[in-house]
């Protein structure tokens, strides 16, 4: 029997942990990262447009018609909702106010869309609007009429079998189809989405797509045939906002044989306040799961963690800096939390990986004077003067650029999404890369929030919203996502690192359950809209500029469709909504991403899309 000899067992793990502890040196000390002059290799930001039409909407005379009441202020919210829908498709329209009009001539028109409740004020024309349906018109109820006897006349012709009293409540959607991606069996909105409906049986001819996720399971969206032309009806009055765009972007789209229309094709993914001072010390419910201090968290647990997430989804992160959580609103200005390597060693990853770093606030007071009355609603202090918050934010870029030298400073995110009128005009004019603001798409309750659409300003700055928030999206949250992925193709999305300390934030969830929130969430995105690009900020601007500016034409036979883009630059993205099925394309290429919806990519301003028969 061999007797075992000293200490030899103990080389191998002691070599591995030397290795180890001169790995952690190298990655502590500061990773080296480079990056290329263009940070964006596909795209190049455009020159800015003036004094032009940049939704370049064509000039021919519109074939869509929306009616609206400006009587009914109540409801105002679906004719806004329809107008935006249709300008971000690049529908041609036009609008007519049924309360002053008189004569409406439907034939001039292939589609109508009603975004009013009271059916009387089209009484006398109510008969012909349904045989201009017959003959192969294309109706949208964008929000359900009143149960009144203009109504009583014409229900069996919407599909309709039979019809009771008045109104009832019902709660949230079911999904029947997939008529936003990903959706298919989802239900959403039992909170807050409380329909007040017509109690209606259906014909079983009737395709229906929505019902309300109650016990009534009442019928909400479907489309129907009536000779020749289509209906789709909405029987809801609760889809008249800005989450709600890409379902009636979807129900427009049913009554047409092909729909095309342009998407930005992005998904942008952002950490807010990062790299930023991390607080020293513990945190009870991290020391209890992890026993380690907040530093050693972010570190070891947290950073690790989103670069598995990273990995696993093909993110690129954008990250914003911040320089001290101090109210200081008087000079001098400077950096004082003195965790220089760890900012350099988190920054380098990002950028070291194909992400972006831009800047949120030198610190986390929104860039508000105090007579705007903006601060004060979040107890935020406000700034002296407009010279101070100047002065703050020339000091950040200073600061970001001694850090990250090769970095350029091209994206701005406002502290808790705040930015003042005043501060929008002059932050172009003292950050001189600034090419992209992305603050909130959604209004907030009770927060006086900068809310924007994806467009680019007149001033050239590219305005890109990011959509929702959180480790863990609430189903509102997931709604405007399913819209917004309809509409634009589009993901933004930002999560906090310091969510997993505020257990208001986290609503009581640890590290590990609110990472495993965003991992399924996640997997329902990129399962949603497949082949989306994962762009970093500064190239979601550049995907938006070329979205505002393209605007498609095309006529369609039952074997093709000629499409002629206008606006088109390098490239160009598009959705494309028919029953048909593409078989081949011409300067350009198709991916399905949806039963009937299909992602295309021009890459010339003429496209040849060809159906199988
Ligand atoms: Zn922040």
């Amino acid at each position: 029997m061999k007797k075992r000899n000293g200490f030899s067992w103990l080389l191998l793990p002691l070599s591995i942990l030397i290795f180890l502890a001169f790995a952690l040196f190298i990655e502590r000390s500061g990773i080296s990262y480079t990056v290329s002059q263009n940070p964006s290799s596909f795209l190049s930001p455009l020159p800015t447009i003036t004094n032009t039409n940049i939704e370049g909407i064509s000039a021919a005379k519109p074939k869509c018609l929306v009616l609206f009441d400006s009587e009914s202020g109540l409801k105002k919210g679906s004719f806004d909702t329809v107008l935006a829908t249709l300008e971000s498709m690049k529908v041609p329209h036009t609008e007519i106010n049924v309360s002053q009009s008189s004569r409406i001539r439907f034939e001039d028109y292939e589609t109508v869309i009603l975004t009013f409740v009271q059916l009387s004020r089209i009484d006398d024309q109510i008969d012909e609007l349904l045989f201009w349906v017959e003959n192969g018109g294309k109706l949208l109820f964008a929000i359900r009429p009143d149960n009144t006897a203009a109504l009583s006349g014409i229900y069996p012709q919407l599909g309709i079998t039979a019809l009771g009293p008045g109104l009832i409540k019902a709660n949230g959607v079911e999904f029947l189809t997939k008529l936003l991606p990903g959706t298919a069996g989802m239900q959403f909105g039992e909170s807050f989405i409380n329909h007040t409906s017509l109690p209606v049986d259906l014909d079983e001819s009737v395709k229906l797509h929505l019902i309300s996720s109650d016990i009534l399971g009442l019928p909400i969206l479907w489309q129907t045939e009536l000779g020749n032309g289509k209906v789709v009806f909405i029987n809801s009055d609760q889809f008249i906002n800005k989450s709600s765009r890409g379902l009636i972007g979807a129900a427009y789209s049913l009554l047409q044989d092909v729909v095309i229309y342009p998407v930005i094709n992005a998904s942008v993914f952002y950490i807010d306040d990062f790299p930023a001072p991390i607080p020293e010390g513990k945190n009870d419910a991290i020391f209890r799961q992890f026993t380690r201090d907040i530093e050693s968290f972010y570190l070891n647990v947290w950073w690790p963690d989103m670069q598995d997430i990273k990995d696993k989804y093909n993110l690129k992160y954008s990250t914003v800096i911040i320089e001290t959580y101090e109210h200081k609103l008087e000079p001098p200005f400077e950096y004082t939390a003195g965790q220089e390597d760890l900012l350099k060693y988190y920054g380098g990853i990002v950028l070291r990986d194909g992400g972006e770093i831009g800047l949120h606030g030198f610190n986390h007071v929104p860039l508000c004077l105090e007579e705007d009355g903006i601060n004060q609603v979040l107890d935020y202090p406000t700034w002296p003067s407009i010279r101070n918050m100047k002065q703050s934010v020339i000091e950040l870029q200073q600061f970001g650029s001694s850090m990250f030298p090769e970095q350029p400073f091209t994206m701005y995110v406002p502290v808790s999404n705040i930015l003042c009128p005043d501060a929008r005009k002059w932050l172009p004019e003292i950050l001189s890369d600034l090419k992209v603001i992305a603050s909130v798409y959604l209004p907030y309750e009770d927060v006086p929030a900068y809310i924007q659409e994806f467009t680019e300003a007149e001033d050239g700055i590219v305005e890109f919203p990011r959509i929702v928030a959180g480790y863990d999206p609430d189903n509102f949250m997931q709604w405007t996502a399913a819209n917004e992925i309809w509409l634009h193709y589009t993901a933004g999305h930002f999560v906090h690192p310091d969510d997993v300390l505020d257990s208001y934030r986290n609503q009581g969830s640890t590290w590990t359950g609110l990472r495993d929130a965003l991992d399924k969430y996640l997997l329902w995105v990129y399962s949603s809209m497949p082949s989306v690009r994962n762009l970093t900020a500064s190239e979601g601007a550049m995907a938006v500029q070329r979205f505002v500016r393209l605007s498609p034409d095309y006529e369609c036979s039952n074997t093709q469709c000629n499409v002629t883009l206008s606006g088109f630059y390098d490239e160009g993205w598009l959705l494309m909504r028919t029953e048909k099925i593409p078989s081949e394309i011409t300067n350009g290429a198709f991916t399905q991403v949806a039963p009937n919806l299909y992602l295309i990519e021009a890459n010339a301003p003429d496209m040849l899309i060809g159906f199988e028969e």
